[in-house]
């Protein structure tokens, strides 16, 4: 791995980063320079995140990231441990059931957007007039192909990641004058614990989509991730970091 990005002296909330994508982008913060707290509602798992990666640069914290009480707690413990908050990494996500529209189940789909799409909302919402203050921000939301494609069986993720592209969109344009950076990446699948959530055919479906002919590498998204986390990407705002091995081509 190539620690070529600068990140010496930032600071960081990473959510979802107890495992998978997020727990990819922790480790490659911390070797960048970076400390970082990790929001995660799965506090074993965070804490087992934050002891192999050391302490003296990650502290996990608890958190739902669909309360808002929940997240403005959470971001006021962050600034204790922290500062100030440069970086902001909405990862945390679930896949939802794989059902078609008439079988999909109200709960999951409301689950769904309240996990992927007001997750993101409420932290920005709340970390935003921090880095206002600060005049100084950049916020990377985790989306995916499923938000610039819709994949079949799979309404509830493809509308949250869609949602998710256009609040980048939206934040980009509307912070861009405090040189807050906001842009959003969109994978496509990586092997992570989320598998578990989707059916076989599902995985082989949106495999099969790939013309790079494998499933994107977590560290390769951190990688793309760290970029936009950078001062480097000083200009970039409201943009799509293409992840899908050549799925889309925009
Ligand atoms: P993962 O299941 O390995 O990790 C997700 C993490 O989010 C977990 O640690 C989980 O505890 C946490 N989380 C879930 N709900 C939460 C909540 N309400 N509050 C706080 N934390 C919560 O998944 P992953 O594959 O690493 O996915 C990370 C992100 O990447 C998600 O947004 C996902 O949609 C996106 N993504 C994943 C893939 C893929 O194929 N793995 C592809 C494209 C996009």
């Amino acid at each position: 791995m190539s620690n070529a990005i600068d990140l010496q002296g930032r600071t960081a909330i990473v959510t979802g980063g107890a495992q998978g994508i997020g727990r990819a982008v922790v480790e490659r913060f911390v070797a960048s320079g970076a400390k970082v707290v990790i929001f995660d509602r799965d506090a074993p798992l965070a804490a087992a995140a934050a002891d192999a990666i050391g302490r003296v640069m990650v502290t996990p914290v608890t958190v739902d990231v669909t309360s808002l009480g929940d997240v403005e707690r959470a971001v006021a413990e962050a600034l204790a441990v922290l500062g100030r908050i440069d970086i902001l990494v909405n990862n945390a996500g679930i896949a939802g059931p794989n059902h078609t529209v008439w079988d999909y189940p109200e709960a999951a789909w409301r689950q769904v957007m309240a996990i992927n799409l007001d997750g993101p909302f409420f932290c920005c919402r709340t970390v935003a007039p921090h880095m206002i203050a600060q005049n100084y921000g950049r916020i990377v939301n985790v989306a995916s192909i499923a938000g610039k494609e819709g994949n079949p069986n799979a309404s509830a993720y493809s509308a949250s990641k869609a949602g998710v592209i256009a609040l980048t969109k939206s934040l980009g344009k509307e912070l861009a004058g405090y040189d807050i950076a906001v842009n959003c990446v969109t994978p496509a699948a990586a092997k992570t614990a989320i598998f578990d959530q989707m059916s076989q055919q599902h995985i082989d479906y949106m495999l099969s989509k790939i013309p790079r002919g494998r499933f994107v590498q977590v560290d390769e998204v951190a990688a793309t991730i760290a970029f936009a986390a950078s001062q480097d990407c000083s200009f970039t705002t409201g943009a799509v970091f293409d992840l899908s091995g050549g799925r889309a081509t925009y």
